[in-house]
């Protein structure tokens, strides 16, 4: 390995060695773009190799602006699942010296026949004189580099701040591979089912640090660099690609600690003028992480946790949570410590509470493709929604709500979307809505399930699939097993069996009732296309007027896919209404019959609080849903909807604001009218909804009451 590096360095110190990885690049590209007949094109890696270790040790040159790069080389080590004289793995954009490709085995002197690139596939394929044993292991080695630039698609990619005494730029580097960008970076097998172990080391001038998913376990002196030394990072669990992560920086950092089982260590960094500012994050990130450390039980395999905090960071949502290091936009983190929680520091808390929730479920647990990328996201959405709870009361419905709200609304728009088809994505913004379906729906299982039944399942998955990767059937399988110990489903029904149901259908359903005298007929249909055929497993859970409201969610009837209509088995006086899925856990919508919404019409306005807030807000998005598609007239609708004057919780006028503007283009002039109407009575919410969009309201407000109920 010394040899390797020493021989690296005395290459890459030349100006020529540049020049030579230019040449190679363009002689790449001129071959790539020929179609080579023969040449490996299928859309998955062959199942023939697979990774299990990298050894990564590479140099970033971060002091000369006008010849910012770094090189290395990447040693992989690789189990042949079958025998073959074929290597493919991941590499676009970066320079690959390909003459340079080794490939030792225990006793082999391996001699290289061709590189070739597929360049549609981002593919090297790399061919050896004889074969890779099936059963064996090798070592790949790959002499990689490239000049750096801020482009974040190069994976591996420039930033800078401005010392404000000296006015001078000063850079840095940071990493984002999520999703096919670590191949731009290095060589890889870059695809998430394929995990192992990374052992970095970086160099670096001495004036920086280097920070990487672990903790730095020793800094070497570099003997062929002046002033520059090796930051060699402890070995990473096992983990996809994309989690890999690093960074050469010199900034300022503070230090806080998670009191969880396994004590994590957090260090908290950014430019020296932002350190003041960083406090918030570096206190509230612990508290989060040890709440779901006690509620899921299951210990991060993690010394520390690194928070970068950083201006200008052009990914996608702004951040990035790879396991052990958690990159953050400034402007979306940095606050006062002091003072009341605003709107801003609550989407900051929100961010750090998402960042935390990957640990376990993205990093911890992983996926096999990124098709099956909703459920890591549902589950981090969901225990999100969880720890902003624990930090702030309250926050867990209104953000349930929301996700409820915003997807439902998405769905309409779209005419529906199904969860499992959704690789590969049109844009973020897409993906968004996705996973709030995805988390919404995770709610549900926990919904009818129960909690003891829920977590006793997610914790089993968990230790059992902790650095592997998990598939949707592989958790409803753990769900289900926890089911069975505990007989919460009726034997012959699976989990599996009814969440397909719901992440296979795009849309959702709409739950009908009837009265038929004192007895209750409930009909399934798509809620967004009447003539569609569709039928889910549905979770009924309800209550009747005179109950007192169930303190848990288990549903006391289903409907299944085998008939659309079901009487319950429950007598229900004409004069009581009855009220269908308490708490909106249920990802789906009810109509009444007219004289049902009477009853409901008539309690809200004697006794809204008699109703759960978050059943308030659910039938008032109902009825404005229900209202635009035509099945209730605006007389019903408005007769519902009268009691809002009088609402002061959130999450039912987020409800009216999403439906009310929604639906903007298919008010009629005499309804809006109406509606502005109510909004004009209800003077002092008037101005926000006109301005405000929904999300906004998840921001508690002193001046708004906030009611206890069980949960
Ligand atoms: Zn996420």
């Amino acid at each position: 390995m010394l040899m390797c590096l020493s021989s690296t360095y005395e290459v890459w110190q030349q100006n020529v060695a540049v020049c030579r990885f230019l040449i190679l690049l363009v002689l790449c590209q001129v071959a790539c773009c020929a179609k080579i007949p023969g040449l490996y094109d299928e859309p998955r890696l062959p199942a023939t190799i697979t990774p299990f270790h990298y050894d990564i040790r590479m140099i970033t040159h971060l002091e000369n602006p006008a010849n910012h790069k770094y090189n290395g080389f990447v040693n992989i080590s690789l189990h042949a699942q079958k025998t073959t004289n074929q290597v493919v793995l991941h590499v676009a954009g970066v320079s690959i010296e390909t003459k340079k490709i080794r490939l030792y085995g225990e006793t082999s002197d391996f001699k290289l026949t061709t590189v070739k690139f597929n360049k549609k596939r981002d593919y090297m394929v790399v061919t050896f004189d004889q074969p890779l044993w099936l059963g064996k292991s090798y070592v790949l080695s790959i002499e990689f580099g490239r000049s750096m630039t801020k482009k974040l698609e190069d994976g591996y990619f420039l930033r800078h701040y401005v010392n404000a005494k000296t006015s001078e730029k000063i850079w840095y580097s940071i990493s984002h591979f999520n999703r096919n960008l670590i191949r731009n970076t290095l060589p890889s097998f870059d695809e998430p089912g394929l995990r192992a172990t990374f052992n970095v080391t970086m160099g670096h001038h001495k004036r920086f640090q280097s920070y990487s998913n672990m903790n730095v376990r020793a800094v070497l002196p570099n003997y062929d660099i002046q002033d520059y030394v090796w930051s060699v990072h402890e070995v990473t669990p096992s983990m996809s690609t994309h989690l890999l992560a690093f960074s050469v920086n010199n900034f300022t950092c503070r230090f806080t600690q998670a009191a969880s089982a396994n004590p994590v260590r957090f260090r908290t960094c950014s430019q020296s003028s932002n350190v003041r500012e960083t406090g918030f994050v570096a206190e509230k990130a612990p508290q989060l992480l040890e709440f779901l450390d006690n509620l899921l039980k299951v210990s991060l395999p993690l010394e520390k946790i690194d928070q970068l905090v950083v201006d200008d960071f052009p990914t996608e949502d702004h951040s990035t949570k790879d396991l052990g290091l958690v990159v953050y936009h400034s402007k979306q983190i940095l606050q006062r410590e002091d003072g009341p929680m605003t709107r801003s520091k609550s989407l900051a808390l929100q961010r750090i509470a998402h960042g935390m929730a990957h640990m376990w479920f993205g990093n911890l647990l992983g996926i096999d493709w990124w098709s099956d990328l909703w459920l890591t996201e549902g589950l981090t959405g969901y225990f999100e929604t969880l720890a902003m709870d624990h930090l702030e009361p309250g926050m867990a419905r209104r953000l349930q709500l929301r996700n409820r709200e915003t997807s439902f609304m998405y769905e309409s728009e779209v005419g529906g979307v199904s969860l499992v088809s959704f690789w590969p994505l049109a844009s973020p913004e897409v993906e968004k809505h996705l996973y709030q379906k995805a988390t919404a729906l995770i709610g549900m299982v926990n919904g009818f399930l129960g909690n003891a039944t829920f977590y006793d399942g997610l914790q089993r998955h968990l230790w059992q699939n902790s650095f592997a990767s998990s598939t949707p059937d592989l958790f409803w399988r753990s769900l289900q097993l926890a089911s069975e110990r505990e007989s919460v489903l009726s034997k012959n029904w699976d989990v599996r069996s009814v969440m397909d149901t719901w992440t296979r259908k795009s849309g959702y359903p709409l739950v009908t009732v009837i009265r038929n005298g004192n007895n209750v007929v409930l009909m399934q249909g798509h809620a967004l296309n009447r003539s569609r055929t569709d039928l889910w497993w549905i979770p009924l859970t309800y209550t009747i007027d005179g109950e007192a409201f169930p303190g848990d969610l288990k549903p006391r009837a289903w409907l299944t896919p085998h008939q659309n209509r079901q009487q319950l088995d429950e007598i229900v006086p004409l004069n009581q209404w009855i009220l269908l899925n308490l708490r909106a856990v249920g990802y789906y919508r009810v109509n009444y019959d007219e004289h049902t919404w009477q009853l409901l019409a008539a309690t809200l306005i004697e006794d809204f609080r008699s109703i759960h807030v978050l059943n308030r807000a659910q039938i008032v998005s109902d009825i404005i849903f229900l209202w635009k598609q035509e099945l209730v007239s605006w007389s019903t609708a408005f007769n519902v909807l009268r009691y809002i004057i009088d609402e002061d919780e959130y999450e039912p006028l987020m409800a009216l604001v999403v439906g009310v503007t929604n639906g903007l283009w298919g008010i009629s002039p005499d309804s809006a009218l109406s509606i502005a109407k109510w909004l004009g009575v209800a003077g002092r919410w008037y101005a926000e909804f006109i301005s405000y969009t929904f999300d906004k309201f998840v921001v508690k407000s002193p001046n708004l009451n906030s009611l206890d109920y069980p949960d």
